[in-house]
């Protein structure tokens, strides 16, 4: 038989698949001697069990809790049900990883008619006791029976106008013995059945409830949209009660150690005398910030910091804490590591290394590579006038504009149209999740830096703004306001997560400037990283970013972007139209100098790095019009104009545009058999970029030009255009005099030059992976038209865990990659490797890069960062496995 109940000193931190997350801290609390409220808990294999048996709890779950029930009650010297002395307890859910939102916590149960005669007695106060017995009877009904809030809440709004009352404080006890006996009635009329008055059967309908909360609607999407595998189980945590709300010396809050929004090392939180835990998260009543606890109970204030300190020296950890002062005396009632936005991280991360508490691998360890990227996002310029509409509560940095929506739904739908939308809300619960992912921004009126709406915008690095009080939102007329000012559905407006403000219409960003702890914490990456992190960048522009972001060289300068600007693409498509030899190489001899000084530009802003540029590499047609398009303007011109000049050469282009029309593009005349055909093409490159390199080295400057020719799937292919490269090299050296150290290389992208990397290897100084290809030919998927058609609706069935264009298929497209690598290395030993593809940009890709051996990844600039830390955060790893 096995063990399903671990009153909490009998679990430890470390069980946390077992006990859930919560359930594994509060065994750790209450073995480093916090003062925690004693209980236990039942384990995820419980729910398991549960789920087994046909959604029954086991009889042996049951008797394990009956015992840990007895043993918690001669604890606490209480027991359920005792009408003299009664225990209550709570009831939470706690899977092993947060969920937040997933169940409501049951507080107060063990309370019936009896037991609320007994608290009353025991703390002299009918009114608490009467009003907590009616809130357990509204919050078993809604979570347990499923039972709407709304029919509790209408009654209660009813009973105050009756009074004449205007608040939930001004109820006496006999109010609340009134609204119980309507709040029974409606139990009455929803289930047939009277209301629980058993706290045994209490108990075991609401762990019941914490095991189906597992399968609900927003917990099944939470785990979707977080990869929370759906076998894990969620544990129950039964806890005694304590009271915050028996008085004006009772009180209850939620902490984090540091500042979560900015990670500054002060106490952060907010709390709410004489209240219930409910309250503060709920958001109704707005809290006090945790500083003026200072002043209303200096002891506990004390006692809290100094708890707060001896948590997160012993979790190494920004703590993220639920706390209650019964009659002066603090309890903890919940401690876990705190959800935190990436500046947060970073700086927490990087203050810890500096006050000692971890080391350096640890600190880079903290940061997720994706959360660098939210700090590169753009904010409001600061420097331009604005009109501020309305301030709220900064709940999540990072700056956005659109549409402003009052609904989930309607944002989800918005937004698939395409459409950037702004989630306006009262307060946002569960329910709003897919409202949320969907909007560019979260706005609520009411509730405080803990609330649903923030915690989870920060989870998802979304702009937030919490608890804005100004804004009067009117659900059914769709619209806000503020003042006199209305703003209706579907109009703009522009929010700060990093300021709480509001303004009306679209606003100019500027983008970001880096901490000195985000450099402090990539210069640490750098050090601690053996593998290089290069750029894909075609413009002297994208060069200079990517030199700011850190990028030790361009691993991929696509020059067909080149060609795309508007003033050159009349003349590639006069290169493309040419008749003959001659007449293309006098539209290419005009392109030649645009090129050069694109290159120099490159060459410059990389002062001396090295600088892969790849040789023309998409079909020719891209460069021409749309064929369908061309055709009805013939068309057209052949019946109103017949015997124009446009007419003819609209023909003449029609003409070549069916020449170069192919099936499958990707397939076709792209790549080096470009080159191959029209070798006038590469030389002209070649050319181009040697011409470049000459002027810089006659100017004194560092060079590293690596020419790469993309496509190769046969070595003849790269020992023809390799030999077209040197001759334009050779070329360039005697007319400028100047020597250019360089080298050439191939993209490893198709399966036959992985297959024969050994063969390739003879004529290549280098391999850059070109997964995006790679992925699209070991697929077979077209990479234009999958994730339209059908992949995304592969990662949903799960047939692919992972978008394999964007997360690198290891099992397969990833042995390519491994095979290559090593065929080519059993020809070159010190062959130079490395992969230009979008996965390089993406962290767990990067690792595997990392450990297959290749000396560098290249990404788009803005990712530079992150694969800095996902390459530094893999050598701590590997490393870490190899010993
Ligand atoms: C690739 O195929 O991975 C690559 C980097 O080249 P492109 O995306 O330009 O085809
Ligand atoms: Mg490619």
């Amino acid at each position: 038989m096995g063990k399903f109940v671990y009153l909490f000193h009998e679990g430890q931190g470390d069980m946390k698949e077992l006990l859930g997350g919560k359930g594994a801290n509060l065994a750790e609390m209450t073995n480093i001697g916090l003062p925690v409220p004693y209980g236990f808990t039942i384990t995820t294999e419980a729910c398991n069990a549960y789920y087994e048996s046909g959604k029954a709890i086991p009889s042996v779950v049951e008797q394990q809790t009956i015992e840990a029930l007895n043993r918690l009650e001669e604890k606490m010297e209480k027991k359920l049900g005792d009408p003299e002395n009664p225990l209550l307890v709570s009831v939470r859910s706690g899977s092993v990883f947060s969920m937040p939102g997933m169940m409501d916590t049951i507080l107060n149960l063990g309370m019936n008619d009896e037991t609320v005669v007994g608290m009353a007695k025991l703390t002299n106060n009918p009114r608490f006791a009467y009003d907590s017995y009616r809130r357990f009877i509204q919050m078993f009904s809604n979570v347990v029976l499923e039972i709407d809030t709304y029919y509790f809440e209408q009654l209660l709004e009813e009973t105050r106008e009756q009074k004449g009352y205007s608040s939930d404080p001004e109820l006496t006890a006999e109010d609340w013995k009134e609204v119980i006996v309507g709040y029974k009635e409606i139990v009455k009329k929803h289930t047939k059945k009277a209301f629980p008055q058993d706290p045994k059967e209490q108990l075991f309908l609401a762990i019941n409830a914490v095991f189906n909360s597992w399968n609900n609607q927003r917990a099944i999407i939470y785990r979707r949209l977080n990869k929370i595998p759906d076998h894990l189980g969620t544990a129950v945590n039964i806890q005694s009660m304590v009271f915050g709300n028996m008085g004006n010396d009772s009180g209850t809050g939620v902490a984090f150690t540091r500042n979560p929004s900015t990670g500054e090392s002060v106490l952060y939180g907010e709390y709410l005398i004489n209240a219930q835990g409910e309250d503060v998260v709920a958001g109704i009543r707005t809290p006090q910030p945790i500083a003026t606890l200072q002043e209303e109970m200096p002891e506990v204030y004390k006692q809290f910091t100094e708890t707060c300190h001896q948590l997160e020296q012993h979790y190494q950890e920004m703590q993220d804490i639920e706390f209650t002062v019964e009659r002066g005396k603090l309890f903890i009632l919940q401690t876990r590591n705190g959800k935190r936005t990436a500046q947060a991280a970073i700086r927490i991360a990087v203050e810890m290394e500096q006050e000692g508490i971890i080391d350096k691998k640890t600190a880079l360890l903290r940061v997720d590579p994706d959360q660098l990227n939210q700090l590169l996002h753009r904010r409001i310029d600061d420097s331009i006038a604005k009109e501020i509409l309305a301030k709220g509560l900064p709940a999540s940095p990072g700056a956005a504009t659109g549409q402003v929506v009052f609904d989930a739904d309607e944002a989800e739908q918005l937004a698939s149209q395409g459409q950037k939308v702004i989630l306006v809300r009262p307060e946002t619960t569960p329910d709003d999740i897919h409202g949320i992912v969907t909007s560019q921004a979260i706005v609520t009126s009411r509730g405080g830096m803990t609330s649903h709406a923030a915690v989870v915008a920060r989870g998802m690095g979304k702009a937030c703004i919490c608890g804005c009080e100004a804004l009067k939102i009117d659900l059914k007329a769709k619209q806000f306001m503020v003042g006199e000012t209305v703003v209706n559905y579907g109009e703009i407006i522009t929010i700060d997560g990093s300021t709480g403000e509001i303004i009306l219409g679209e606003v100019p960003m500027i983008d970001p400037e880096l901490s000195d702890e985000f450099l402090q914490l990539l210069t640490w990456a750098d050090e601690e990283r053996q593998m290089n992190v290069r750029a894909n960048a075609d413009t002297p522009e994208d060069a200079k970013k990517s030199f700011e972001f850190g990028a030790e060289g361009i691993g991929l300068c696509r020059t067909e972007h080149m060609f795309m600007d508007s003033k050159r693409i009349p003349i590639v498509q006069e290169m493309i139209l040419a008749e003959n030899f001659n007449e293309r190489k006098a539209a290419l001899e005009q392109l030649l100098p645009m090129q050069q000084s694109d290159f120099e530009g490159i060459f410059e802003a990389m002062q001396g790095y090295p600088v892969t540029v790849r040789l023309l590499d998409p079909p020719l047609h891209e460069f021409l019009p749309n064929k369908e398009e061309l055709l009805v303007e013939v068309t057209k011109l052949q019946i109103l104009d017949p015997q124009s000049k446009e007419l003819k050469e609209k023909e003449q282009l029609l003409k070549k545009v069916r020449q170069l029309d192919e099936h499958n593009p990707m397939l076709g005349l792209r790549g080096c058999r470009l080159g191959m055909m029209y070798p006038e093409i590469y030389e002209m490159q070649a050319k181009a970029i040697f011409y470049a390199a000459a002027k810089l080295v006659e100017k004194g400057m560092a060079v590293q030009p690596e020419i790469m020719i993309p496509l190769v799937g046969h070595v003849n292919e790269l020992k023809e255009m390799r030999q077209l490269v040197i001759d334009a090299a050779n070329h360039i050296q005697e007319e400028t005099g100047q020597t250019v150290a360089y080298t050439i290389g191939t993209m490893i992208e198709i399966p036959r030059a992985v297959l024969t990397a050994d063969e390739i290897a003879v004529e290549a100084d280098f391999f850059s992976f070109g997964t995006n290809d790679l992925t699209q030919t070991t697929f077979g998927y077209s990479r234009d038209d999958a994730e339209g058609k059908f992949l995304q609706a592969y990662i949903e069935n799960k047939v692919l865990p992972e978008n394999p264009f964007a997360v690198l298929d290891q099992n397969g497209v990833g042995k390519l990659v491994e095979t290559g690598v090593k065929l080519g290395r059993a020809t070159k030993a010190k062959l130079k490797t490395g992969v230009c593809g979008e996965h390089g940009g993406e962290k767990s890709s990067v690792e595997f890069f990392y450990k297959t051996g290749l000396d560098y990844v290249s990404c788009s600039p803005y990712r530079v960062p992150l694969a800095r830390l996902a390459a530094a955060q893999a050598s701590i790893r590997f490393n870490k496995e190899e010993m």
